[in-house]
């Protein structure tokens, strides 16, 4: 059944990037608002895209800021759904002065397509609606079914999108979410991203005396809030560079000996960290490589610290209040509300005599992980492995990307970030680019992913 396919991708290609021009020629910056009809024109041409391809039930679904295309095709019965993640928004393309070319006048050089959005989302997120219609004009179906939920407002933290997603649960409902918008390791090296981290933010306060207290007349008989912060904060990490409070590692899962293999492929040179960085030594968590403490394991980091006179000179005071910032990255499966939990235990448990300690809330984001082991990830590496020849490797993120964890825990399906763009590629910076060689090698890799999820084969 592949052949076909990838003999029609091959005929199509320029026709493809032709089209691809097309939808980069948009300034769909969902940032600013002058670029709002832009916004409408680009939701437009992705939904004639999507009808075009061969997907039914295309439409156009508003919502509080920039509107969701929807489409979908669902003629394979006991086949799985898989749901395609995509964005149409781009990047304001600000400095001008930078591009080579201009941003929003796509042009073809080096085997290299150049122009705003054409690694993050655009080129990306069409190698999907190509695999459609690849299927759809050869073999005339699909292995699978397929839906498309494609936002304009990525680029501006899917404001909007969290509320579409509970509110269309049923419409978007799917056995695997499928989205292409992360890069490979290297080319012609794939890289599965598997895991982001969490986040959770607080502010510890720390309250003394009524007022500033003059440290001649008071000094040695109160005690000082700065003192008993800084005290405290020392508390929360151990020796070892181990978060010391209390239920802290309860939920996390330990890396599996499959996943510690796999990062030693891709573990940096410490001492190019290091000198990158202009730093004499790493640190961190005992037992644990610099990568694992920076993406698989959860840290507890101190962001910032405010109390006492911070102008010109030195005045001799007890402050009467100190406050700290602390930010977690947390792994899966810690809860953030858990985690805040037990920091205002640990926090409590520890105040010093004297002071009065209040903890308040102030962000949280859930970590996000689909096994490498799960069916969806096994039957991705291998349709990496059948066309670039080299099997991915695994990669988790010690950042987040907010959405793909809402939509797997909303939609409760596995994720699989399928990425072909390529490390230099510019992404929210001039110049940006995607390399065309991605293009029928992305469209091939897409293919056989979707007949390896068909259980029949
Ligand atoms: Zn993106």
């Amino acid at each position: 059944m592949i052949e076909p396919i990838e003999a029609f991708i091959k005929e199509k290609e320029s026709a493809h990037w032709k089209q691809l021009q097309e939808f980069l020629r948009i300034p769909s910056i969902s940032a600013v608002a002058e670029h709002k009809p832009d916004m409408i024109r680009c939701a437009e041409w992705a939904a004639a895209a999507l009808k075009q391809a061969g997907l039914e039930h295309v439409e156009i679904l508003a919502t509080e800021g920039h509107p969701v295309v929807y489409g979908d095709w669902l003629h394979a019965p006991g086949q799985p759904t898989v749901l395609v993640y995509g964005h149409y928004d781009v990047q304001p393309a600000e400095p001008l002065e930078l591009w080579d070319t201009p941003p929003f006048e796509p042009l073809i050089r080096d085997n290299k397509i150049f122009g705003r959005g054409a690694t993050d989302d655009k080129g990306q997120l069409l190698l999907h609606v190509k695999a459609v219609e690849a299927f759809l004009q050869t073999a005339g179906h699909l292995p699978i079914n397929i839906k498309f939920c494609i936002e304009g407002e990525e680029e501006i933290a899917s404001l909007h999108l969290p509320p579409f997603v509970e509110h269309h649960r049923e419409k978007l409902k799917a056995d695997v979410i499928t989205l292409s918008d992360t890069q490979m390791y290297a080319p012609n090296k794939p890289a599965l991203m598997y895991g982001l981290r969490g986040l959770a933010g607080v502010e510890v306060t720390v309250d003394g005396a009524n007022s500033d207290l003059h440290s001649g007349l008071y000094g040695g008989g109160v005690q000082n809030p700065i003192h008993a912060l800084t005290a405290l904060l020392s508390s929360l990490h151990d020796a070892d560079g181990r978060v010391a409070v209390h239920g802290f590692y309860d939920s996390v899962l330990d890396l599996s000996v499959q996943e510690r293999e796999a990062f030693t492929l891709v573990e940096p040179d410490p001492n190019k960290v290091m000198s990158g960085l202009n730093l004499q030594a790493l640190y961190g968590e005992k037992g644990y490589t610099y990568l694992e403490r920076t993406t698989a394991r959860p840290t507890l980091e101190i962001t910032s610290i405010s109390g006492g006179f911070q102008g010109e000179g030195i005045k001799p005071i007890i402050p009467n209040q100190a406050s700290a910032k602390i930010a977690c990255r947390l792994v899966a499966a810690q809860v953030p509300d858990e985690i805040m939990n037990v920091i205002e235990t640990h926090l409590q448990k520890h105040a010093p005599v004297g002071v009065k300690v209040h903890m308040s809330r102030l962000l949280k984001g859930n970590p996000f992980i689909t096994p490498i082991d799960h069916p969806v990830m096994v039957a991705a590496a291998a349709a990496y492995e059948d066309v670039y020849g080299n099997a991915p490797v695994y990669l988790r993120s010690g950042g987040s990307i907010p959405i793909v964890e809402v939509l797997g825990r909303v939609l409760d399906a596995p994720v699989v970030m399928l990425g072909f763009g390529l490390p230099g590629e510019n992404l929210h910076a001039p110049n940006e680019h995607f390399h065309l060689d991605n293009w029928g090698k992305g469209i091939s890799t897409i293919s056989r992913y979707w007949l390896k999820l068909n259980n029949t084969n």
